[in-house]
């Protein structure tokens, strides 16, 4: 244990090493255990978090970080921010908890849920708290204390945790015009001073309060708030506090973060380490920096040599004892631990040893610190010899660089990334080729994934099924999906996608580059956990990946099949990525591998073919400042695979948010001759945005909501359709669901698109 730098970790995973909470939460809501067998488990996951920790020898363990669904519900709870339609449920804190997590349909009452979004730009989410003009708060439950408190029975001192006052105001939302939601701070810092008076009354010495929000465009007046709200907790409590930031650079907000009345100040080293050398130089007198050097977001071994590099400068200029070594952010993003993963054919060795979950990097910090004061042991300093020997490893290892993708990567040319001819001479030649009436009918992708179709997947993994045996019952079910799909009369069809069980996994398990662990999970929402592919190499297509399957489908109906692949940045925004290189290099990588299915696809004589990137979107950068640069590198990503498709084969693409306003421009530099996007839920607002830039392609704006099982009828769709014809010329108008049809049941699948079908037709008669 190092002896005078303190180790600082800022959250810890909470789902439990086996999905422990994710079980028993899942149980619980269907009514099949109760709730103290819940608290139970989550009492068990809180301790082994922190015995963990505490054995590694960390010096400022967290506490409050545990949450039964997310950690901003958790302080909207406890500051009594709760929306009025719940107030029929105040009178059971968990009941009460769970409707504002999920919504509750049951006993008289129907509520529906809190929005959920993203957490910055993680792929966690978290609940958006809903304010209103007369919002109040009070201290409804002290979380903070009780967790600090049962940590300390366990004999473990804890640091708690707290999103902080202006973050919590940032973050939410106002549910009524004529206030601003950052001006509610003056109510709202009672109940932060008293939950930080009960915290110091219970024995903390430490907390830390979590400002994210400081990575972000700013306004002067937010700025200020930001001051004034800071002095005003100083005056009311002596608890030390580390005000903490990550995911970004403060950059011009630097100099605010760090004037703030507070002990001490974390920065996120990893993501913007350029920063890095302006904050030490105008790091304040007597303020601690917590450095976080650790990457909480990625699963790659630290590279000691580097971090003892950065703590060294820091120490030289503030001394041991104002130096603290931290991850970067929460461990909430990566996986428990690398000793789950034991199947050596999924996950070699030779691969292993780059990496680090929670658990490891809890002993990086730890090791670190100790190598940095001069106090390592023998066990240490060998640690840090195989440390270099691993990194070194991974600079040069074969199984990631590969010649043949930097040559192919350095080959590109600039017309690679161009179609041969403009949108309207190529819609006109495919048009030619696939005679497509007025208001083209299609779906996104995906067909139900019945429980049976799951079923076989499952057996197939097991062995229960033969590869031939789980190929045949896919090709069947894709047989049946086209008959219906040409019966009820759709122009462009669909395989269904039945072997594929993720959009993403799909590809990186037939990509090189890319590994899967078997444990690997971490939180999305909830109880909801995702187990992100890791790419680790340079990406190489060998073989096919999608042809064999559409051929099939095209062989079975005279219609055009549409081949359907995801895009190169979503493979990388639902993946963990590499650190050695730039996401743009990366995502290059894939479009290349997109681009030779996209040949290959049209080789084979599919006519349409859809490139999917849903999460373009949500890849914008968090500063404004940066977008530019992103939303350059992720459209030519997408232009270099969908470049090499002749003017006669259909690109399409598909995303699932909807809001453009601000980047519709570089959604149109896509070129995709046809975008299908998600549309309905917001009654098409969305459109406004085609009515201010004139979309030059087609458009497919989504005509029924997908997330429910709810039957569209033909009346309500004709007028979503009527109010985009306001909008969106009619030769230019696809009708299509907002999304893929993979969660619903076959049924509602049916009758719904039977309606939209219907719809469709209405309009072509109408519009003669
Ligand atoms: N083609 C995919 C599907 O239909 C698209 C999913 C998505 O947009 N997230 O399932
Ligand atoms: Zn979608």
């Amino acid at each position: 244990m190092a002896k005078t730098i303190k180790t600082n970790v800022l959250g810890f995973p909470r789902i439990g090493e086996n999905r422990e909470l994710k079980k028993a939460e899942e149980a619980f809501w269907c009514g099949k255990t109760s709730r103290d067998e819940l608290f139970a488990v989550a009492r068990n996951i809180r301790l082994s978090n922190w015995e963990v920790q505490a054995a590694a020898g960390i010096s400022l363990i967290p506490s409050n970080d545990f949450s039964f669904y997310d950690q901003v519900l958790d302080q909207a709870l406890a500051v009594g921010a709760i929306p009025e339609r719940y107030n029929a449920l105040r009178g059971d804190l968990l009941e009460l908890y769970f409707a504002m997590a999920h919504g509750v349909q049951r006993d008289g009452n129907d509520v529906i849920a809190m929005e959920m979004t993203k957490w910055f730009d993680t792929n966690y989410h978290y609940i958006v708290p809903e304010f209103v003009k007369n919002q109040t708060f009070t201290l409804l439950f002290n979380k903070a204390a009780d967790e600090f408190l049962e940590a300390k029975s366990a004999g473990i001192a804890t640091k708690p945790v707290i999103i902080g006052p202006m973050s919590f105001l940032l973050l939410g939302t106002e549910k009524e015009e004529g206030f601003s939601r950052i001006d509610l701070i003056d109510r709202l810092l009672p109940v932060y001073v008293e939950q930080l008076k009960s915290l110091e009354a219970a024995g903390a010495e430490w907390v830390q309060i979590d400002e994210p929000c400081l990575v972000l465009d700013l306004d002067a007046k937010t700025k200020e708030l930001y001051a004034k709200a800071y002095s005003q907790l100083r005056q009311q409590t002596k608890l030390k506090i580390v005000l903490t930031t990550y995911f970004g650079g403060l950059r011009d907000n630097a100099e605010l973060a760090l004037s703030l009345p507070v002990d001490a100040v974390h920065i996120d080293v990893v993501r913007e380490p350029e920063e890095f050398d302006r904050i030490l130089s105008i790091f304040p007198k007597g303020k601690i920096l917590s450095l976080g050097v650790v990457d909480g977001r990625n699963i790659w071994k630290n590279d000691f040599e580097l971090s003892l590099k950065i703590i060294g400068k820091a120490v030289e200029k503030l001394g041991t004892e104002r130096v603290w070594v931290a991850a970067s952010s929460s461990f909430l993003h990566v996986p428990y631990d690398l000793k789950l993963e034991k199947n050596e054919e999924k996950l070699s060795t030779d691969i292993k040893r780059w990496f680090s979950f929670a658990y490891q990097k809890t002993d990086e910090l730890v090791m670190l610190a100790a190598l940095a004061e001069g106090s390592a042991d023998a066990q240490q300093k060998a640690a840090y010899e195989q440390n270099k020997a691993d990194i070194a490893d991974r600079r040069t290892s074969p199984l990631i660089h590969n010649a043949k993708v930097a040559q192919r990567v350095a080959n590109v040319s600039e017309s690679d990334y161009n179609r041969t001819s403009c949108y309207p001479v190529r819609s006109a030649k495919q048009q030619s080729r696939l005679g497509l009436p007025l208001f083209p009918t299609t779906t996104i992708g995906s067909f139900p994934q019945t429980t049976e179709v799951r079923s076989w997947r499952a057996k197939a993994r097991k062995g229960e099924l033969s590869a031939k045996e789980y190929e045949q019952l896919l090709k069947e079910e894709t047989a049946r999906a086209i008959r219906w799909q040409e019966e009820t009369g759709l122009d462009v069809l669909v395989h269904g996608e039945f072997e594929r069980n993720d959009m993403v996994e799909y590809f990186g398990e037939k990509l090189n580059g890319f590994v899967f662990t078997q444990n690997g999970w971490v939180q999305s929402y909830g109880s909801r956990c995702v187990k992100p592919p890791i790419i680790f190499g340079d990406v190489e297509r060998t073989e096919p990946m999608t042809v064999a399957w559409s051929v099939y489908a095209q062989s079975l109906t005279p219609k055009p099949m549409k081949g359907m692949l995801t895009g190169p940045v979503t493979i990388l925004e639902w993946s963990f990525v590499r650190n050695d290189q730039p996401r743009s290099a990366t995502t290059k990588q894939i479009a290349l591998a997109i681009r030779d299915e996209v040949s290959d696809l049209e080789r084979a004589g599919i006519k349409v073919i859809q490139i999917d990137e849903p999460a373009i979107r949500e890849g914008l950068p968090l500063r404004k400042a940066d977008w530019p640069a992103y939303l350059d590198w992720a459209v030519a990503a997408f232009r270099l695979a969908a470049g090499v498709a002749a003017d006669e084969t259909q690109i399409h693409t598909h995303m699932c948010y909807s809001e453009f306003n601000d980047i519709i421009e570089h959604i149109a530099r896509m070129d995709a001759d046809v975008i299908t996007i998600e549309c309905s839920r917001s009654q098409m607002e969305l459109l406004d945005v085609f009515g201010r830039f004139s979309y030059p392609n087609s458009i497919g704006p989504g005509v029924y909501d997908i997330h429910s099982a709810r039957v569209p009828s033909v009346d309500e769709i004709v007028a979503l359709l009527r109010k985009a014809q306001k909008h969106i010329p009619s030769e230019r108008l696809w009708v299509n669901p907002d999304c893929g049809l993979k969660t619903r049941g076959w049924t509602e699948t049916r009758l719904a698109i039977a309606n939209m079908i219907a719809a469709a037709r209405q309009l072509r008669r109408e519009t003669k």
